[in-house]
């Protein structure tokens, strides 16, 4: 039987590179998102994709899903949201929680309810390079932390149950997220970037891949940042 994956955030960006790569590799692949236009765009193309409306922020919807599909050996969580770099007199409260709800609140519904299903294998969730700090969108550094938090203790919870649990941290990717910059802050980040702009999303798609497959099951409870070193600081010369 091929290989089964679910992966969140699957209708466009990261998660739609995720699903295709996967799907390509030979995968059976469920793409779920809560943008149901983009996921009849994105269905139009794929023959080998199943598609699925979710919200990953919904613990009933997430659990169903997760009751209807076969098994899963693969759980990707891209289902993410991220804000401008705001300073911290301009966020607000409401904005806060529903950072925390969809980024923290999705992946760990997504995690409680595919490992009660899961008989070994991998979940890999989508961090940010931003969980290491940095000024502005407190709340979208304090998520992705939150993230990392949370993947290294499952990793340590699941391990005994052969399922690897870790995140992937990407530095600036080419996707709908960063074209809700304005154009000088997205200017202004992408020139900061060791490749001189966004990844292709296909970059971070590797990573994941690597992660599910079975040697990179051997990574347990890591943060794999794919930002071409830009976190450890900028060249003097
Ligand atoms: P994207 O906006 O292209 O894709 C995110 C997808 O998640 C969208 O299809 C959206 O509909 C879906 N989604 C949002 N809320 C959801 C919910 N409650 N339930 C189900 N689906 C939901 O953005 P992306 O760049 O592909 O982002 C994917 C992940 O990568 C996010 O967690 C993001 O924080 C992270 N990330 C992105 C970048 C970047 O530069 N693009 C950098 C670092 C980390």
């Amino acid at each position: 039987m091929r290989p089964h994956a679910l992966v969140t955030g699957g209708a466009q960006g990261i998660g739609r590179a995720v699903a295709e790569l996967l799907a390509g590799q030979g995968w059976d692949v469920t793409a779920a998102d809560l943008d149901e236009a983009a996921l009849r765009r994105a269905s139009g193309q794929w023959n080998d994709i199943s598609p699925a409306v979710l919200d990953v922020t919904a613990s009933a919807q997430v659990a169903a899903l997760v009751d209807r599909l076969p098994p899963l050996d693969v759980v990707v969580n891209c289902a993410g949201i991220a804000a401008e770099l705001l300073p911290l007199k301009d966020i607000s409260r409401a904005a806060f929680e529903r950072m925390l709800r969809v980024n923290v609140g999705g992946t760990f519904l997504l995690a409680r309810e595919a490992a009660r299903r899961m008989e070994g294998g991998a979940i890999v969730a989508i961090a940010s390079r931003g969980y290491l700090g940095g000024a502005g969108a407190a709340h979208y550094v304090a998520s992705k932390a939150a993230v990392v938090g949370m993947v290294r203790s499952l990793a340590v919870e699941l391990r005994w149950r052969g399922i690897s649990v870790n995140a992937v941290a990407p530095g600036m990717v080419e996707t709908r997220m960063i074209d809700d910059f304005t154009s000088e802050m997205r200017a202004r980040l992408a020139r900061l970037e060791p490749g001189g702009g966004p990844m292709p999303p296909a970059t971070i798609a590797g990573a994941v891949a690597y992660l599910a497959s079975a040697a990179g099951r051997a990574v347990n409870g890591q943060v794999l940042l794919v930002d071409g070193g830009k976190s450890l600081g900028v060249a003097p010369c």
